[in-house]
């Protein structure tokens, strides 16, 4: 496996391999791996002979300073982690590779609503830093594939935009929720839950199960209102729960016919704020 920190070196490593290696599928990540992250790994090797994972703590989309700083950094033990899934290529940038001060790495994109909604309206300015070094990566990397987790499902929208409205050639894949035995998501923030937090955290899967199950027999209205009370009864402190149209991020219109609805919801479990999601009707893709 091979780790970079320089776009120079990178950049160059991949001109010269270019000829052998036709496909590249990218997996960009903020570090501190877990299994949800290696089943990107190993959807990507399914797709294209080598694999390409970033590990950046983008201090950009972070809209709480103590969020950034509380952010688990666990390099060493990532890169035994990416090594054992037979990734070929870790990049490793500084913030000055990210954003040097020659290059205006600001996006322009005609987003509507789709970052204002749901995280949008808790995490100001998120969506916009992620867009900006997912945009940045991509210049550098220039992958065939370009590999998210369904986890971060309004993430995933934002992204797919990006490529059609700067009509770039990279092909978005989704990779399903890979999640613990009792069905609560993994995720790096997981770690900061107690063993009290950690139970509580278990009902975000059970409510979003308990909606598929409901969907055709309860309406939107009441769905969201009885899950957000499900939730505070687990313990946990609700942000939203919404359910809405996949492309429009918003709820589903009764004239219309959405390609997928889909359940979100984001919720603190003590200090730390957990999101999830679980497709009600239709496909992703
Ligand atoms: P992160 O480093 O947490 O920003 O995540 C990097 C990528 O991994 C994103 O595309 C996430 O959607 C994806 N991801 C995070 N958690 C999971 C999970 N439990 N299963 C599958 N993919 C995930």
């Amino acid at each position: 496996m091979q780790i970079f920190t320089l776009n120079s070196n990178l950049k160059s490593y991949l001109e010269n391999e270019k000829q052998s290696q036709q496909n590249l599928a990218f997996i960009p990540t903020m570090g501190a791996l877990h299994k949800g992250h290696i089943s990107l790994i190993e959807l990507a090797k399914t797709l294209s002979p080598v694999t390409l994972c970033s590990i950046y703590v983008n201090p950009r989309q972070f809209n709480d300073q103590q969020d950034l700083e509380k952010y688990p950094r666990t390099l060493e033990k990532d890169c035994r982690m990416l090594e054992a899934s037979g990734c070929d290529i870790v990049y490793v940038p500084s913030d000055d590779e990210i954003y040097p001060d020659k290059i205006n790495t600001e996006v322009q994109l005609q987003l509507g609503n789709l970052d204002q909604v749901m995280e949008g309206r808790f995490r100001p300015g998120h969506f916009m830093g992620m867009l900006t070094v997912v945009k940045r990566l991509l210049d550098i990397v220039s992958p065939q594939y370009l590999i998210m987790g369904q986890k971060d499902f309004q993430q995933f929208t934002l992204v797919n935009q990006l490529i059609k409205q700067y009509n770039l050639s990279v092909k978005l894949v989704v990779g399903s929720t890979l999640r613990d035995t009792d069905g609560l998501a993994l995720s790096s923030r997981n770690q900061r839950l107690n063993r009290n937090e950690r139970l509580q955290a278990m009902a975000i899967y059970q409510s979003l199960l308990k909606m598929s199950y409901e969907f055709n027999t309860k309406s939107i209205n009441q769905l969201e209102r009885e899950t957000m009370q499900f939730l505070e009864d687990a313990g946990l402190k609700p942000e939203y729960v919404e359910i809405i149209d996949g492309d429009t991020l918003e709820r589903p219109r009764h004239d219309a016919n959405p390609r997928c609805i889909v359940a979100c919801i984001a919720a603190w479990a003590g200090n730390v704020r957990l999101i999830d999601n679980l497709l009600l009707k239709g496909s992703l893709v």
